[in-house]
C-alpha cells in the first residue's frame, strides 16, 4: 500500500538545502503540507518561503537534530506528522588518524542518534493513527566501506541497521507504519565537493532534482529500499565473493578514489 501525499504533513530534516530542499518543492507538488527542521534558520525560512511562493503550505524551524532536548521541543511545536524524511547529515571525509574525535563524535550524533530522537518523537502518533511513513537516508556507503569514510560510512550502515529493525517492529506489531531507506551513489549538492567517480556510465554522479523525485515517488508507492544507481544493487552478490576479490573489485570501479580530491562543504 502506497502513501498518498495530498494533504499529508511531510517533516525534512535538513530540508534548508541539497535533496532535502529539493524533496521539500517535490512533496509540495504534491499537495503536501512540508515541515522543513534545519540546523540553518536562515536556509530553512528560504525553502520554507520557496515553497509558499508555489502556493503549498509550508514552516520552518531552526533545530539541530543531535540536541535531543531541543528535539523533544520542537516535535511538541510541530504537531503530527504523515511522513518523517530523516534526511540531515553531515560528512567528515578525512583518513582515521586525520579526523578529529569531535568530527567522529558529530557524525554519528547527526547521521545516526539523531534517527532515534526524532523518529521516536514521531513514531507513535504515526501507529496511533494508523498510518505514516519514516524514511531513512542511507547511503551507497551504507552498503559497502569506503577509504576515507569510517564514520561516515560506518554511520549510514547503521542507519540502514536502524531501519531494517524498525521495519520489522512494525511489520511484527502489524501496524500501518511503513519505512523507506535510501541508498545513493554520490549525489551532485555540494556535500561531496570535489568527488571523482571512476565509469560514470555505470556510477553517475546523481542529479539532485532527479534523486529528490524519486525518493518522493518510492514514498507514493509504499516501496521498503531505494538504492541509486541500480547498478548499486549488485554489491550484496559481490560481498559473496573471497574478500580479496571483493576489495580488488571495488578498486575496479575505483570506489577507494573516488575521496582523492574531496574537499567537501568551504564552512568546514
Ligand atoms: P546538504 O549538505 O546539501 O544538506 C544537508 C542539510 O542538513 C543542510 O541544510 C544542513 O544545514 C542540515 N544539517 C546538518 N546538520 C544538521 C543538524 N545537526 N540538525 C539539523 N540540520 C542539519 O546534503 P545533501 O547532499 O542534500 O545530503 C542529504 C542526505 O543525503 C544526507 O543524509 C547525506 O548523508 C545523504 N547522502 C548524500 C549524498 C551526496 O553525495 N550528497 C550521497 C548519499 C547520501
Amino acid at each position: 500500500m502506497g502513501h498518498r501525499l495530498r494533504g499529508q504533513t511531510v517533516l525534512i530534516t535538513g530540508g534548508g538545502s541539497g535533496i532535502g530542499r529539493l524533496m521539500a518543492l517535490e512533496a509540495a507538488k504534491r499537495g503536501a503540507r512540508v515541515v522543513i527542521w534545519d540546523l540553518s534558520e536562515e536556509a530553512g525560512a528560504a525553502v520554507r518561503d520557496e515553497v509558499r511562493g508555489r502556493g503549498a503550505r509550508a514552516e520552518s524551524f531552526a533545530v539541530d537534530v543531535s540536541d535531543r532536548e531541543a528535539v523533544a521541543r520542537v516535535a511538541l511545536e510541530t504537531g503530527d506528522v504523515d511522513v518523517l524524511i530523516n534526511n540531515a547529515g553531515v560528512v567528515t571525509g578525512k583518513r582515521l588518524l586525520d579526523a578529529s574525535d569531535a568530527d567522529i563524535e558529530r557524525t554519528y550524533r547527526v547521521n545516526l542518534l539523531a534517527l532515534y530522537w526524532v523518529t521516536r518523537a514521531f513514531l507513535g502518533g504515526m501507529i496511533a493513527r494508523k498510518r505514516g511513513t519514516v524514511v531513512t537516508i542511507s547511503s551507497a556507503a551504507g552498503l559497502v566501506g569506503v577509504a576515507k569514510q569510517t564514520d561516515y560510512s560506518a554511520s549510514k550502515f547503521a542507519v540502514f541497521g536502524f531501519t531494517e529493525s524498525l521495519r520489522q517492529e512494525l511489520r511484527k506489531e502489524r501496524t500501518r507504519v511503513r519505512t523507506l531507506t535510501v541508498c545513493p551513489y554520490y549525489i551532485d549538492t555540494g556535500m561531496f565537493e570535489g568527488v571523482h567517480t571512476r565509469f560514470p556510465r555505470l556510477l553517475p554522479i546523481l542529479d539532485p532534482d532527479d534523486t529528490a523525485e524519486r525518493i518522493i515517488r518510492a514514498i507514493e508507492r509504499g516501496q521498503s529500499q531505494l538504492v541509486l544507481p541500480a547498478f548499486v544493487r549488485v554489491v550484496p552478490i559481490v560481498r559473496m565473493l573471497p574478500t580479496p576479490v571483493f576489495d580488488r573489485m571495488m578498486d575496479f570501479f575505483g570506489i577507494n578514489n573516488t575521496m582523492d580530491a574531496f574537499t567537501g562543504r568551504r564552512e568546514k
